[in-house]
Order: C-alpha cells, then sequence, then structure tokens
C-alpha cells in the first residue's frame, strides 16, 4: 500500500545498519495525522486498519520498506560521542509525495538496535504524545519541522522511574542526517563517505548548492530563519546537541523541549540542562557552535586546506547577520510592522518589561490585537507608555494574527493531556491537539487552552523521559 523508494539505504553500508523493528505485544492506534498523511499521499484509510496499525507499531513491514538504523555520532552538552545512532528508531524508508516530496518514514521507538547502547529501544506513551502535539503545532506554525503522522500504544510496559505505558512514533522527516551524521564520518577520517553524504544531502536539501562550501551555506542560511522562529514562539528546544540538528533546517528531536510561559530570557526546562546550556536566549549561540562543527566536518572536502578553512570560516560567521535579519522580521511580524533595524529597540523594550513583570509571551503578543496585552503586566503605565510609541507605527492585525498564535501547546496542558491518556482517555489529548493545530482560531471552546497555568500548574521541569 505504500511505495516506498529508498535512497538513503543505498548508500554504502557504513551508513547504517539493517535493522528490523521489534515487534509489540498488542498495537492500538492512539492518534493518525490525516492531513499529513493526505500530504504525503498515503491513503489514511488503510493507515487506520488493523493491517496499517500493525505497521505503524512495527509488527508487520509493508513491501518495499528496507528498515535501518542510521550511523551517527554528534556532540552532547559540548562532549564529543564518537557513536550514537538511532538506538530506537528505524527508518521504514522514503515516499515520494505526489508534489515530489521526499519525506522519510521513521518509527521511534520501535526496539533495539546496535546503537541501543544501554537503552532498551523503547519509548513510553508520554514523549511520543508530546513529540506528536508539539511538532504538529510547529507545522502549523509554519516552522520547519519533523512531523508527526501517527501514535500507537504497544500493549507493553516501560521501565522508567516507574512502569509506563508503550508507544510508537511514526516521525516523518526530510531527511533524518543530523550535524552528527557528518561528524561520525569525519572523526573517522572517511572522506569517501564524507563526500557522499554532502552528495546526498545536496541531492536531497540543496539542488543548487554546487559543493559542500554551498551545502555549508545552504543549512546556516536555513537554520538561522528556524532558530528565529522558534524564539519568535518562545521556543526552548532543550538538547541542542549537534545529534539534534538537522541539516534539511527542519527542528528535530522534542525531547524536553516546552513553550515559555512567563517571559524569561534565562528560561530552561530541561532536568538534564543543569547548566543551562540551550536556555531560550543562549540558542542561535549554541546553533553557531554547532554549525562550526559541521564546517569543521565539510573542510576536508573544500580543496586546500587553508583557503577551505578561510571560507568555512567566513560561512559561519554569515549566521549572526543572517540571524538577526531574521529575528528582526519575526519579531516584527508580532508587532505588525515591517521593522527596520531601528525598530529593534522598541522590540526589545517591550521584552525587558515583559521580562521584569513576568509577563506570559504568548498572551502578550496574542493580546497586542486586542488590548489584552496591557493586563499581563503589573506596572500597566510602563507598558502603556511603549503602547504608545508602538502605535505610532500604525501595525497590521493582519500580519500580527499570522504571526502570534492565539495558543501554544502549554507545558502543563501537554502534561494534563498525557496523564488522561495513559489512564485510557485520549479526549483531552485530542482536544488540545485540535487546538494547537488551529493556532491561529478564536474558538470559544478552546479559550482555557490559552490561560496561563495556576502556579501549583507550573512544570518547571521537562524530562527527556526517554
Ligand atoms: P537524544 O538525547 O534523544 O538525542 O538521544 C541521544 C541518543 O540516545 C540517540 O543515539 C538515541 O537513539 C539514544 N537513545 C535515547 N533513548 C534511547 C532508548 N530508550 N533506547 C536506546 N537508545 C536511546
Ligand atoms: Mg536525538
Ligand atoms: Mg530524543
Amino acid at each position: 500500500m505504500i511505495q516506498f523508494d529508498n535512497s538513503y539505504a543505498r548508500l554504502p553500508a557504513g551508513f547504517f545498519t539493517r535493522t528490523p523493528p521489534t515487534p509489540v505485544r498488542e498495537a492500538r492506534l492512539l492518534a493518525l495525522n490525516e492531513p499529513l498523511a493526505k500530504r504525503m499521499g498515503l491513503d489514511a484509510n488503510w493507515l487506520a486498519s488493523a493491517q496499517g496499525v500493525e505497521m505503524l507499531a512495527g509488527n508487520d513491514l509493508p513491501e518495499g520498506a528496507d528498515p535501518i538504523a542510521m550511523a551517527y555520532a554528534g556532540h552532547q552538552f559540548g562532549g564529543f560521542v564518537p557513536q550514537l545512532g538511532d538506538g530506537r528508531a528505524v527508518l521504514l524508508g522514503e515516499v515520494v509525495a505526489p508534489d515530489g516530496h521526499r519525506f522519510d518514514i521513521q518509527l521511534k521507538g520501535s526496539g533495539p538496535t546496535p546503537f541501543s547502547r544501554r537503552g532498551d529501544g523503547r519509548a513510553w506513551m508520554g514523549p511520543v504524545l508530546r513529540e506528536y502535539l508539539v511538532s504538529e503545532f510547529m507545522a502549523a506554525m509554519g516552522v520547519p519541522t519533523t512531523r508527526s503522522l501517527a501514535a500507537v500504544a504497544t500493549g507493553e510496559t516501560v521501565m522508567r522511574e516507574a512502569p509506563l505505558p508503550g508507544a510508537v512514533l511514526t516521525r516523518v522527516a526530510s531527511s533524518h542526517i543530523r550535524v552528527g551524521t557528518f561528524e561520525y564520518f569525519a572523526v573517522r577520517g572517511n572522506i569517501e563517505a564524507l563526500k557522499a553524504l554532502s552528495d546526498h544531502a545536496i541531492d536531497r536539501h540543496y539542488p543548487h548548492a554546487h559543493g559542500p562550501l554551498t551545502l555549508l551555506d545552504g543549512v546556516i542560511a536555513r537554520q538561522a530563519e528556524t532558530i528565529a522562529q522558534w524564539m519568535a514562539l518562545g521556543f526552548i528546544h532543550g538538547v541542542m546537541n549537534t545529534d539534534n540538528m538537522a541539516v534539511s533546517g527542519e527542528t528535530i528531536d522534542y525531547g524536553p523541549c516546552a513553550f515559555m510561559d512567563a517571559y524569561h530570557p534565562d528560561k530552561v526546562f530541561s532536568s538534564i540542562d543543569q547548566m543551562g546550556r540551550y536556555r531560550w536566549s543562549e540558542q542561535p549561540q549554541i546553533a553557531v557552535w554547532n554549525l562550526a562543527q559541521l564546517a569543521t566536518c565539510l573542510i576536508p572536502l573544500m580543496g586546500e586546506r587553508e583557503a577551505a578553512i578561510e571560507a568555512a570560516t567566513h560561512s559561519v560567521h554569515a549566521f549572526p547577520a543572517l540571524y538577526q535579519a531574521a529575528w528582526l522580521r519575526r519579531f516584527g511580524e508580532k508587532l505588525g510592522i515591517s521593522a527596520t533595524p531601528e525598530d529593534r529597540g522598541l522590540i526589545e523594550r517591550l521584552l525587558t518589561l515583559m521580562a521584569e513583570q513576568g509577563a506570559d509571551f504568548t498572551r502578550v503578543f496574542a493580546g497586542l490585537s486586542d488590548g489584552s496585552a496591557r493586563d499581563e503586566f503589573t506596572d500597566r503605565a510602563a507598558f502603556d507608555a511603549w503602547a504608545k510609541d508602538w502605535q505610532a507605527l500604525q501595525p497590521d492585525a493582519q500580519i500580527m494574527a499570522h504571526a502570534n498564535p492565539r495558543r501554544v501547546p502549554r507545558n502543563h496542558r501537554i502534561e494534563q493531556a498525557i496523564t488522561a491518556a495513559v489512564a485510557g482517555d485520549l479526549e483531552p489529548f485530542q482536544r488540545l491537539f485540535d487546538a494547537v493545530t488551529h493556532p491561529r482560531e478564536d474558538r470559544e471552546a478552546w479559550r482555557d487552552l490559552s490561560i496561563a497555568p495556576e502556579p501549583d500548574e507550573i512544570v518547571k521541569r521537562t524530562f527527556c523521559g526517554t
């Protein structure tokens, strides 16, 4: 029922290991993303059928699939790990959509692989539903991201801090090539493989690039745009390791990620990010750091070494200006203006007020259109003074309505949805999903989902949870 074409599995043997998913006890569909299935040219009815669900659980290998666990390395919190790889995911294969776009279909939580190290290869329902909600919200807001096609319960228990119900996520991506994939071959001095990987990435994602240097430029430009979009939504990725940065520019690996409620630039959620390395305000700097690792990997493909280093350095140094321009455009849109560099001060003044007063990030921007933003501030006079200068620029309501979601998948709502799902009630998850995938729509029935958490509802820490 699915026409696979497996271009990655045709790369040389060292790129992956052939690993089938491990069957699960009792597959049960938790969620199916019909619009995405349609976008990919897949038959949603078949995916929801008994046979389809068996495939989504990894019990039934569809014809034409060539399941592989991809090899990659990565810098985790700055420390290099020469071998990571898909430890709990397999790429079933690629499908080419009616419009020609190629999608990876990957099962995440599909059982152990040769890259599992000490892990069990599984995922529990919590992070699977979290990724499903957050990735699809990001897609709805136009942020480049991996997508979620389906979530299935496995009928098996996964041991974490406690026994928890297992699940498998069907992740869809333009590709799963990471900065860490390049690092894997670079650290081994495997120039031939690096060249093959670079050519493959160019073919797939940067058809106008004509070599490793322009590939690097392409990745840098796309990441600058993606990170600026994260910032404009108050999104904190949480684990910006180089193995979690896709060369396609898509946001990948939704682990301990979260959206800020009360704004503070140093906000961190991840339980494993004790030093705040991946705090909100640090994300662009970390992106540069990661892209410098990619540049280092590509230098051996760029000819004469001194010149290559100079060119690659020049490319990486372009990131801040690209990012600043994207940031200014995105935050300008949030204020309904096409911002010029002179407007930067106005944007920063608002953010400073928000930080000083702990104003809610999403509610302030959503409330600029109807005047309710001022209610988010304790010092209303300070806000009013700012708003007067802003109004003088004659903001465009339509631009603002497009840029500012009325709601984001707030942490406390995600956790409520997960708790209910674990207890067998999927209704809160479905409602939250509908609401966050129509983020600009104002519906009475979703009003409660726009409200910031009460003090006792605030989620302070998110867990990789694996
Ligand atoms: P992450 O922090 O999600 O980027 O994962 C880092 C590495 O740990 C990757 O190689 C994952 O495949 C691996 N990993 C994470 N969770 C598990 C698990 N439950 N079993 C096996 N490997 C895992
Ligand atoms: Mg990862
Ligand atoms: Mg992960």
